[in-house]
């Protein structure tokens, strides 16, 4: 199940269950639409993988099974912060921006 991180790792603007502008790596790493385009370059520092939008959590069970939705299974309330250094990310960025997450 995803933790639904509460921020951008790179510039800590928060980002709610509801929010369109989280992104997401296969590992969870999560960062907002602008640092992912203008910083990351779509490629994760930490796995180098790409992003995906991050899917939005009803609040509700209104689906058939009825644990779930925001209100059984609430998003992360951790921060989180990148580890790494910006040249450390703009170096991981420079040497796989170009090449589709599908070939990496
Ligand atoms: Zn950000
Ligand atoms: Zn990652």
């Amino acid at each position: 199940m995803l933790e639904l991180r509460p921020n951008c790792e790179w510039c800590d603007c928060d980002l709610p269950p509801a929010s369109d502008q989280a992104r997401i790596c296969s590992y969870e790493c999560t960062y907002c639409a602008t640092c992912v385009e203008t910083v990351l370059h779509n490629v994760c520092p930490t796995c180098g993988g790409g992003f995906v939008p991050r899917p939005i959590r009803p609040v509700g069970a209104e689906g058939n099974q009825k644990n779930l939705g925001l209100a059984n299974r609430p998003a992360s309330t951790e921060r989180q912060h990148s580890p790494w250094s910006r040249a450390e990310v703009d170096a991981v960025s420079a040497s796989l921006r170009d090449v589709p997450p599908a070939k990496r």
